[in-house]
Protein backbone atom coordinates (compact mmCIF):
# COMPACT_ATOMS: atom_id res chain seq x y z
CA UNK A 1 0.00 0.00 0.00
CA UNK A 2 1.71 3.37 -0.95
CA UNK A 3 1.08 5.76 2.02
CA UNK A 4 1.19 9.70 2.10
CA UNK A 5 4.20 9.54 3.91
CA UNK A 6 7.29 6.89 4.79
CA UNK A 7 7.67 8.48 8.47
CA UNK A 8 5.31 10.47 10.21
CA UNK A 9 7.07 12.16 13.81
CA UNK A 10 4.14 13.41 16.61
CA UNK A 11 5.66 15.91 17.91
CA UNK A 12 8.20 18.48 17.09
CA UNK A 13 10.44 18.51 20.34
CA UNK A 14 14.05 17.60 20.66
CA UNK A 15 13.28 13.69 19.75
CA UNK A 16 10.71 14.25 17.07
CA UNK A 17 12.85 17.12 15.79
CA UNK A 18 16.04 14.75 15.55
CA UNK A 19 14.49 12.07 14.55
CA UNK A 20 12.68 13.89 11.78
CA UNK A 21 15.71 15.70 10.26
CA UNK A 22 17.96 12.66 10.64
CA UNK A 23 15.22 10.15 8.42
CA UNK A 24 14.96 12.90 5.57
CA UNK A 25 18.39 12.66 5.60
CA UNK A 26 18.39 9.40 4.15
CA UNK A 27 15.47 10.23 1.78
CA UNK A 28 12.32 9.27 3.48
CA UNK A 29 9.24 11.62 3.11
CA UNK A 30 8.82 12.98 6.19
CA UNK A 31 6.36 14.91 8.31
CA UNK A 32 5.99 16.13 11.96
CA UNK A 33 3.23 17.89 13.44
CA UNK A 34 3.00 20.07 16.40
CA UNK A 35 0.35 21.64 18.39
CA UNK A 36 2.43 24.45 20.28
CA UNK A 37 5.95 25.91 19.18
CA UNK A 38 7.82 24.05 17.74
CA UNK A 39 11.10 23.28 19.93
CA UNK A 40 9.34 21.13 23.02
CA UNK A 41 9.59 21.42 26.38
CA UNK A 42 13.22 22.17 26.46
CA UNK A 43 13.09 24.62 24.17
CA UNK A 44 10.00 26.31 25.03
CA UNK A 45 9.69 25.92 28.52
CA UNK A 46 12.12 23.63 29.73
CA UNK A 47 15.88 23.64 29.71
CA UNK A 48 17.07 26.43 27.68
CA UNK A 49 14.65 29.14 29.45
CA UNK A 50 15.56 27.56 32.65
CA UNK A 51 19.54 28.12 32.04
CA UNK A 52 18.54 31.58 30.91
CA UNK A 53 17.06 32.26 34.11
CA UNK A 54 19.67 30.51 35.52
CA UNK A 55 22.34 32.73 34.83
CA UNK A 56 20.20 35.72 35.25
CA UNK A 57 19.99 34.80 38.88
CA UNK A 58 23.78 34.48 39.80
CA UNK A 59 25.04 37.83 39.09
CA UNK A 60 23.51 38.91 42.03
CA UNK A 61 26.38 36.70 44.24
CA UNK A 62 29.06 38.20 41.95
CA UNK A 63 28.62 41.93 42.83
CA UNK A 64 28.79 40.22 46.33
CA UNK A 65 31.75 38.96 45.12
CA UNK A 66 33.41 41.09 43.42
CA UNK A 67 33.83 43.42 46.84
CA UNK A 68 36.55 41.11 47.88
CA UNK A 69 38.57 41.91 44.69
CA UNK A 70 38.34 45.54 45.23
CA UNK A 71 35.45 46.62 43.68
CA UNK A 72 33.11 48.55 45.30
CA UNK A 73 30.01 48.01 46.66
CA UNK A 74 26.98 48.78 43.83
CA UNK A 75 23.27 47.85 45.05
CA UNK A 76 22.38 46.20 42.10
CA UNK A 77 18.71 45.59 41.43
CA UNK A 78 16.68 43.79 38.78
CA UNK A 79 14.19 44.25 36.30
CA UNK A 80 12.50 41.36 36.13
CA UNK A 81 10.15 42.13 33.36
CA UNK A 82 13.26 42.72 31.15
CA UNK A 83 14.84 39.71 31.89
CA UNK A 84 11.60 37.67 31.62
CA UNK A 85 11.13 39.31 28.23
CA UNK A 86 15.23 38.44 27.01
CA UNK A 87 14.16 35.18 27.45
CA UNK A 88 11.17 34.79 25.62
CA UNK A 89 12.00 36.74 22.64
CA UNK A 90 15.40 34.26 22.83
CA UNK A 91 13.05 31.69 22.59
CA UNK A 92 11.11 32.60 19.83
CA UNK A 93 14.27 33.12 18.03
CA UNK A 94 14.96 29.53 18.66
CA UNK A 95 11.57 28.71 17.53
CA UNK A 96 11.84 29.71 14.54
CA UNK A 97 15.55 28.79 14.00
CA UNK A 98 14.42 25.06 14.54
CA UNK A 99 11.26 25.52 12.00
CA UNK A 100 13.99 26.92 9.41
CA UNK A 101 15.79 23.58 10.12
CA UNK A 102 12.82 21.36 9.53
CA UNK A 103 12.26 23.36 6.15
CA UNK A 104 16.19 22.93 4.53
CA UNK A 105 16.18 19.11 5.73
CA UNK A 106 12.93 18.50 3.62
CA UNK A 107 10.67 17.86 6.23
CA UNK A 108 7.07 18.64 6.36
CA UNK A 109 5.85 20.60 9.24
CA UNK A 110 1.60 20.22 10.04
CA UNK A 111 0.10 22.49 12.82
CA UNK A 112 -2.09 20.92 14.92
CA UNK A 113 -2.67 17.92 17.13
CA UNK A 114 -2.34 14.30 15.69
CA UNK A 115 -4.62 11.65 17.05
CA UNK A 116 -4.38 8.07 15.89
CA UNK A 117 -7.44 6.57 13.80
CA UNK A 118 -6.01 3.34 12.92
CA UNK A 119 -1.97 1.96 13.32
CA UNK A 120 -1.14 3.86 9.83
CA UNK A 121 -3.52 6.59 10.03
CA UNK A 122 -3.64 9.63 11.65
CA UNK A 123 -5.78 12.89 11.87
CA UNK A 124 -5.01 16.66 11.84
CA UNK A 125 -7.75 18.71 11.72
CA UNK A 126 -9.28 18.19 9.08
CA UNK A 127 -6.47 16.19 7.32
CA UNK A 128 -6.12 12.50 7.40
CA UNK A 129 -2.67 11.05 6.82
CA UNK A 130 -1.28 7.79 6.18
CA UNK A 131 2.16 7.00 7.42
CA UNK A 132 4.61 3.85 6.91
CA UNK A 133 6.41 4.44 9.95
CA UNK A 134 4.95 6.63 12.70
CA UNK A 135 7.30 8.02 15.73
CA UNK A 136 5.68 9.67 18.80
CA UNK A 137 7.78 11.79 20.29
CA UNK A 138 4.80 13.93 22.89
CA UNK A 139 6.90 14.41 25.77
CA UNK A 140 5.38 14.94 29.06
CA UNK A 141 4.11 17.85 30.85
CA UNK A 142 3.51 18.72 34.59
CA UNK A 143 1.19 16.90 36.79
CA UNK A 144 -0.32 19.06 39.43
CA UNK A 145 -1.39 17.01 42.89
CA UNK A 146 -5.80 16.90 43.23
CA UNK A 147 -5.81 18.91 46.86
CA UNK A 148 -8.58 22.06 47.48
CA UNK A 149 -7.15 25.21 45.81
CA UNK A 150 -4.24 23.80 43.47
CA UNK A 151 -5.63 25.74 40.56
CA UNK A 152 -4.41 29.04 42.56
CA UNK A 153 -0.24 26.96 41.47
CA UNK A 154 1.41 27.69 38.73
CA UNK A 155 4.07 25.12 37.13
CA UNK A 156 7.05 25.31 35.74
CA UNK A 157 5.64 26.03 32.57
CA UNK A 158 3.74 29.40 33.88
CA UNK A 159 7.33 30.37 35.55
CA UNK A 160 8.52 31.67 32.39
CA UNK A 161 5.86 34.29 32.14
CA UNK A 162 5.40 35.30 35.66
CA UNK A 163 4.74 39.24 34.76
CA UNK A 164 6.02 40.42 38.14
CA UNK A 165 8.78 39.05 40.40
CA UNK A 166 7.60 37.06 43.65
CA UNK A 167 8.14 38.64 46.43
CA UNK A 168 7.70 35.30 48.37
CA UNK A 169 7.35 32.29 46.93
CA UNK A 170 6.48 28.51 47.98
CA UNK A 171 8.11 25.59 45.70
CA UNK A 172 6.44 21.93 46.46
CA UNK A 173 8.60 19.15 45.45
CA UNK A 174 12.23 18.27 45.93
CA UNK A 175 13.12 16.93 42.08
CA UNK A 176 15.16 19.09 39.15
CA UNK A 177 12.63 21.59 38.68
CA UNK A 178 12.16 22.55 42.51
CA UNK A 179 15.34 22.64 43.26
CA UNK A 180 16.48 24.47 40.21
CA UNK A 181 13.09 27.22 40.32
CA UNK A 182 14.05 27.12 44.48
CA UNK A 183 17.71 28.87 43.23
CA UNK A 184 16.28 30.80 40.37
CA UNK A 185 14.11 32.54 42.83
CA UNK A 186 16.39 32.83 45.64
CA UNK A 187 18.66 34.44 43.50
CA UNK A 188 17.09 37.43 42.16
CA UNK A 189 15.49 38.16 45.67
CA UNK A 190 12.82 36.17 46.71
CA UNK A 191 11.95 34.90 49.44
CA UNK A 192 11.58 31.11 49.23
CA UNK A 193 9.96 28.37 50.98
CA UNK A 194 10.61 24.61 49.36
CA UNK A 195 8.15 22.07 51.08
CA UNK A 196 9.50 18.46 50.50
CA UNK A 197 7.53 15.71 51.92
CA UNK A 198 11.12 13.40 52.87
CA UNK A 199 14.41 14.64 54.72
CA UNK A 200 16.24 15.50 51.56
CA UNK A 201 15.33 16.78 47.95
CA UNK A 202 16.59 15.23 45.21
CA UNK A 203 15.66 11.19 45.58
CA UNK A 204 17.97 9.02 43.53
CA UNK A 205 21.18 11.01 43.38
CA UNK A 206 23.89 10.23 45.26
CA UNK A 207 23.51 10.65 49.15
CA UNK A 208 26.38 13.57 49.29
CA UNK A 209 25.17 15.62 46.71
CA UNK A 210 21.97 15.67 47.99
CA UNK A 211 23.27 16.79 51.45
CA UNK A 212 25.40 19.32 50.02
CA UNK A 213 23.30 20.90 47.57
CA UNK A 214 20.74 21.35 50.84
CA UNK A 215 22.95 22.39 52.69
CA UNK A 216 23.96 25.10 50.29
CA UNK A 217 20.57 26.18 49.10
CA UNK A 218 20.07 26.50 52.92
CA UNK A 219 23.12 28.95 53.48
CA UNK A 220 21.96 30.64 50.51
CA UNK A 221 18.60 32.08 52.56
CA UNK A 222 16.18 29.26 51.18
CA UNK A 223 13.84 27.80 54.16
CA UNK A 224 13.37 23.99 53.39
CA UNK A 225 10.29 22.41 54.94
CA UNK A 226 10.95 18.73 55.49
CA UNK A 227 8.83 15.70 56.28
CA UNK A 228 5.98 18.34 55.49
CA UNK A 229 3.28 18.46 52.67
CA UNK A 230 0.48 20.62 51.49
CA UNK A 231 -2.92 19.81 52.10
CA UNK A 232 -4.89 22.66 50.67
CA UNK A 233 -4.79 25.80 49.56
CA UNK A 234 -6.73 29.25 50.03
CA UNK A 235 -7.03 32.90 49.09
CA UNK A 236 -6.41 35.31 51.16
CA UNK A 237 -6.35 38.91 50.91
CA UNK A 238 -2.56 38.85 51.51
CA UNK A 239 -2.04 36.03 48.94
CA UNK A 240 -1.75 32.52 49.01
CA UNK A 241 -2.04 30.57 52.28
CA UNK A 242 -0.97 27.36 52.53
CA UNK A 243 -1.85 24.92 54.87
CA UNK A 244 0.52 22.09 55.56
CA UNK A 245 0.82 18.90 57.42
CA UNK A 246 4.06 17.30 59.07
CA UNK A 247 7.15 18.12 60.87
CA UNK A 248 7.06 21.93 59.75
CA UNK A 249 3.20 22.50 59.19
CA UNK A 250 2.92 26.51 60.11
CA UNK A 251 0.38 27.86 57.22
CA UNK A 252 2.38 29.85 55.03
CA UNK A 253 1.08 33.06 52.79
CA UNK A 254 2.95 33.25 49.34
CA UNK A 255 1.55 34.92 46.47
CA UNK A 256 3.73 32.60 44.12
CA UNK A 257 2.73 28.73 44.76
CA UNK A 258 5.18 26.54 42.53
CA UNK A 259 3.79 22.94 42.05
CA UNK A 260 6.90 20.90 40.93
CA UNK A 261 5.56 17.39 42.36
CA UNK A 262 6.17 15.20 38.77
CA UNK A 263 5.65 15.57 35.29
CA UNK A 264 3.42 12.81 33.32
CA UNK A 265 3.71 11.92 29.75
CA UNK A 266 1.55 14.04 27.41
CA UNK A 267 -1.13 11.18 26.02
CA UNK A 268 -4.53 12.26 26.18
CA UNK A 269 -6.39 12.65 23.36
CA UNK A 270 -3.98 10.36 21.25
CA UNK A 271 -6.11 7.82 21.01
CA UNK A 272 -3.40 5.32 21.40
CA UNK A 273 -6.11 2.68 21.65
CA UNK A 274 -7.23 3.10 18.57
CA UNK A 275 -3.90 1.47 16.95
CA UNK A 276 -3.78 -0.51 19.46
CA UNK A 277 -0.31 0.88 21.37
CA UNK A 278 -0.12 -0.33 24.90
CA UNK A 279 0.71 1.77 27.86
CA UNK A 280 2.65 1.14 31.13
CA UNK A 281 2.44 3.21 34.31
CA UNK A 282 0.84 5.94 32.08
CA UNK A 283 3.94 5.75 29.36
CA UNK A 284 4.51 4.02 26.30
CA UNK A 285 5.48 1.04 26.73
CA UNK A 286 9.12 0.61 24.11
CA UNK A 287 11.52 -2.42 23.29
CA UNK A 288 15.23 -1.31 23.75
CA UNK A 289 15.13 -0.06 20.01
CA UNK A 290 12.03 2.50 20.63
CA UNK A 291 9.66 0.24 18.88
CA UNK A 292 6.00 -0.20 20.89
CA UNK A 293 4.23 -3.61 20.28
CA UNK A 294 2.29 -1.72 16.89
CA UNK A 295 5.86 -3.18 15.04
CA UNK A 296 5.38 0.52 12.43
CA UNK A 297 5.03 2.59 15.99
CA UNK A 298 7.99 3.90 17.96
CA UNK A 299 8.20 6.37 20.64
CA UNK A 300 10.78 8.12 21.74
CA UNK A 301 12.04 10.69 25.00
CA UNK A 302 9.77 11.82 28.21
CA UNK A 303 6.59 10.07 26.84
CA UNK A 304 8.25 6.29 27.21
CA UNK A 305 9.44 7.88 30.84
CA UNK A 306 13.05 6.01 30.38
CA UNK A 307 15.65 8.43 31.21
CA UNK A 308 13.84 11.98 30.78
CA UNK A 309 16.29 14.24 28.99
CA UNK A 310 16.74 16.31 26.59
CA UNK A 311 19.45 14.75 25.17
CA UNK A 312 18.56 11.15 25.67
CA UNK A 313 15.57 11.97 23.75
CA UNK A 314 17.75 12.80 20.57
CA UNK A 315 20.09 10.32 20.74
CA UNK A 316 17.00 7.57 20.89
CA UNK A 317 15.63 9.64 17.90
CA UNK A 318 18.80 9.47 16.09
CA UNK A 319 19.17 5.93 16.49
CA UNK A 320 15.75 5.02 15.85
CA UNK A 321 16.31 7.28 12.18
CA UNK A 322 19.59 4.88 11.51
CA UNK A 323 18.35 1.68 12.15
CA UNK A 324 14.69 2.35 10.37
CA UNK A 325 15.98 4.17 7.24
CA UNK A 326 19.94 4.43 7.09
CA UNK A 327 20.35 1.27 7.60
CA UNK A 328 22.37 1.41 10.53
CA UNK A 329 21.20 -0.51 13.56
CA UNK A 330 21.93 0.53 16.88
CA UNK A 331 20.44 1.10 20.22
CA UNK A 332 21.09 3.77 23.05
CA UNK A 333 22.48 2.38 26.12
CA UNK A 334 21.12 4.31 29.20
CA UNK A 335 24.12 3.43 31.64
CA UNK A 336 26.40 6.36 32.57
CA UNK A 337 24.51 8.89 31.41
CA UNK A 338 25.84 12.34 32.94
CA UNK A 339 23.57 15.03 34.11
CA UNK A 340 23.57 18.33 36.08
CA UNK A 341 21.09 19.90 38.67
CA UNK A 342 21.47 23.55 37.95
CA UNK A 343 20.54 24.34 41.39
CA UNK A 344 23.00 26.72 43.60
CA UNK A 345 25.37 25.17 44.16
CA UNK A 346 25.51 23.05 41.00
CA UNK A 347 25.84 19.27 40.97
CA UNK A 348 26.48 17.01 38.29
CA UNK A 349 26.98 13.63 38.08
CA UNK A 350 27.71 10.65 35.98
CA UNK A 351 27.49 6.89 36.60
CA UNK A 352 26.70 4.67 39.79
CA UNK A 353 25.57 6.39 43.40
CA UNK A 354 27.60 5.48 46.10
CA UNK A 355 24.50 3.34 47.29
CA UNK A 356 23.72 2.06 43.83
CA UNK A 357 27.46 0.58 43.74
CA UNK A 358 27.06 -0.98 46.72
CA UNK A 359 23.87 -2.71 46.54
CA UNK A 360 25.77 -4.04 43.08
CA UNK A 361 28.97 -4.83 43.80
CA UNK A 362 28.72 -5.05 48.31
CA UNK A 363 31.91 -4.78 50.22
CA UNK A 364 34.26 -4.07 46.99
CA UNK A 365 33.19 -0.43 46.51
CA UNK A 366 35.82 2.38 47.83
CA UNK A 367 34.87 5.77 47.41
CA UNK A 368 37.05 8.97 47.49
CA UNK A 369 35.88 12.54 48.52
CA UNK A 370 37.24 15.71 49.16
CA UNK A 371 35.35 19.26 49.95
CA UNK A 372 37.37 22.86 49.79
CA UNK A 373 36.73 26.02 49.31
CA UNK A 374 37.28 27.02 45.67
CA UNK A 375 39.85 29.70 45.03
CA UNK A 376 37.76 31.69 43.28
CA UNK A 377 36.36 32.78 47.20
CA UNK A 378 39.47 33.30 48.67
CA UNK A 379 38.43 36.98 48.77
CA UNK A 380 34.82 36.84 48.84
CA UNK A 381 34.31 35.80 52.53
CA UNK A 382 31.66 33.48 50.91
CA UNK A 383 31.33 30.12 52.88
CA UNK A 384 30.88 28.25 49.71
CA UNK A 385 32.26 25.18 49.00
CA UNK A 386 32.81 22.20 46.12
CA UNK A 387 32.50 18.75 46.91
CA UNK A 388 33.91 15.98 44.53
CA UNK A 389 33.60 12.18 45.00
CA UNK A 390 34.39 8.98 42.79
CA UNK A 391 32.98 5.66 43.39
CA UNK A 392 35.36 2.95 42.61
CA UNK A 393 34.92 -0.73 42.14
CA UNK A 394 38.73 -1.95 44.21
CA UNK A 395 38.50 -5.43 42.52
CA UNK A 396 39.28 -4.07 38.80
CA UNK A 397 40.12 -0.18 40.16
CA UNK A 398 37.21 0.82 37.70
CA UNK A 399 35.90 3.99 38.64
CA UNK A 400 32.00 3.55 38.47
CA UNK A 401 30.44 7.02 39.29
CA UNK A 402 31.34 10.36 39.63
CA UNK A 403 29.79 12.98 41.46
CA UNK A 404 30.59 17.08 42.17
CA UNK A 405 28.82 19.88 43.56
CA UNK A 406 29.67 23.67 43.26
CA UNK A 407 30.51 25.96 40.69
CA UNK A 408 30.84 24.66 37.00
CA UNK A 409 30.03 20.96 38.23
CA UNK A 410 28.42 20.87 34.32
CA UNK A 411 30.99 21.59 32.73
CA UNK A 412 34.07 19.67 34.34
CA UNK A 413 31.71 16.47 34.96
CA UNK A 414 30.88 16.48 30.99
CA UNK A 415 33.99 16.09 30.16
CA UNK A 416 35.02 13.03 33.15
CA UNK A 417 31.95 11.10 31.52
CA UNK A 418 33.77 9.93 28.68
CA UNK A 419 36.26 8.49 30.44
CA UNK A 420 33.75 7.16 32.72
CA UNK A 421 32.23 5.88 29.58
CA UNK A 422 35.42 4.24 28.45
CA UNK A 423 35.69 2.49 31.44
CA UNK A 424 39.01 4.29 32.92
CA UNK A 425 40.42 3.46 36.36
CA UNK A 426 41.25 5.28 39.19
CA UNK A 427 44.85 4.53 38.13
CA UNK A 428 43.98 5.87 34.60
CA UNK A 429 42.36 9.50 36.63
CA UNK A 430 45.39 9.35 38.83
CA UNK A 431 48.26 9.02 35.98
CA UNK A 432 46.65 12.56 34.42
CA UNK A 433 48.55 15.47 35.02
CA UNK A 434 46.02 17.98 36.50
CA UNK A 435 45.26 22.08 35.21
CA UNK A 436 46.76 24.26 38.23
CA UNK A 437 45.17 26.23 39.59
CA UNK A 438 41.67 24.42 38.61
CA UNK A 439 38.74 22.96 40.68
CA UNK A 440 38.81 19.98 38.26
CA UNK A 441 42.37 18.72 38.72
CA UNK A 442 40.57 17.36 41.95
CA UNK A 443 39.37 14.71 40.22
CA UNK A 444 43.18 13.46 39.77
CA UNK A 445 44.38 14.22 42.96
CA UNK A 446 41.65 12.44 45.07
CA UNK A 447 43.57 10.50 47.61
P1 LIG B 1 10.71 14.75 39.89
O1 LIG B 1 9.93 13.51 39.70
O2 LIG B 1 12.17 14.76 39.70
O3 LIG B 1 10.41 15.34 41.36
C1 LIG B 1 9.11 15.44 41.86
C2 LIG B 1 9.18 15.88 43.31
O4 LIG B 1 7.85 16.00 43.80
C3 LIG B 1 9.91 14.89 44.20
O5 LIG B 1 10.60 15.59 45.19
C4 LIG B 1 8.76 14.10 44.81
O6 LIG B 1 9.05 13.59 46.07
C5 LIG B 1 7.68 15.16 44.94
N1 LIG B 1 6.35 14.58 44.96
C6 LIG B 1 5.81 13.73 44.06
N2 LIG B 1 4.56 13.39 44.42
C7 LIG B 1 4.32 14.02 45.58
C8 LIG B 1 3.21 14.05 46.47
N3 LIG B 1 2.10 13.35 46.22
N4 LIG B 1 3.28 14.81 47.58
C9 LIG B 1 4.40 15.51 47.83
N5 LIG B 1 5.49 15.53 47.04
C10 LIG B 1 5.45 14.79 45.92
O7 LIG B 1 9.98 15.77 38.95
P2 LIG B 1 10.40 17.17 38.35
O8 LIG B 1 9.11 17.75 37.94
O9 LIG B 1 11.26 17.94 39.27
O10 LIG B 1 11.28 16.79 37.08
C11 LIG B 1 10.72 15.97 36.05
C12 LIG B 1 11.78 15.43 35.14
O11 LIG B 1 12.28 16.46 34.34
C13 LIG B 1 12.98 14.84 35.87
O12 LIG B 1 12.82 13.46 35.99
C14 LIG B 1 14.14 15.18 34.99
O13 LIG B 1 14.51 14.07 34.23
C15 LIG B 1 13.65 16.27 34.07
N6 LIG B 1 14.39 17.51 34.34
C16 LIG B 1 15.74 17.54 34.17
C17 LIG B 1 16.45 18.70 34.43
C18 LIG B 1 17.94 18.71 34.26
O14 LIG B 1 18.48 17.79 33.66
N7 LIG B 1 18.66 19.68 34.82
C19 LIG B 1 15.79 19.91 34.89
C20 LIG B 1 14.38 19.77 35.06
C21 LIG B 1 13.71 18.61 34.79
P3 LIG B 1 9.73 12.15 46.26
O15 LIG B 1 11.16 12.29 45.87
O16 LIG B 1 9.53 11.89 47.68
O17 LIG B 1 8.98 11.21 45.36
Amino acid sequence: MAYDYDLFVIGAGSGGLASSKRAASYGAKVAITENDLVGGTCVIRGCVPKKLLVYGSRFSHLYEDAVGYGWSEVEPSLNWQKLIEAVNTEVLRLNQLHISFLEKAGVELIEGYAKFIDSHTVEVGDRKITADKILIAVGAKPEKINIPGIEHSVTSREMFHLKEQPKKMAVWGGGYIGVEFAGILNGVGTQVTQIIRREQILRGFDQDICSEIQAGMIKHGIEIRTNTTVEKVEKVSEGLKLHLSGENAEPLIVDTFLCATGRKPNLEGLNLENAGVETVKGAIAVSANCRTNQPNIYAVGDCIDKKNLTPVAIAQGRAFADTEFGNIPRTISLENIASAVFSNPEASTVGLTEAEAREKFGDSIKCYRDKFRPMFHSFTGADEKVMVKMVVESNKDRVLGVHMVGKDAAEIIQGIAIAVNMGATKADFDRTIGIHPSTAEEFVTLK
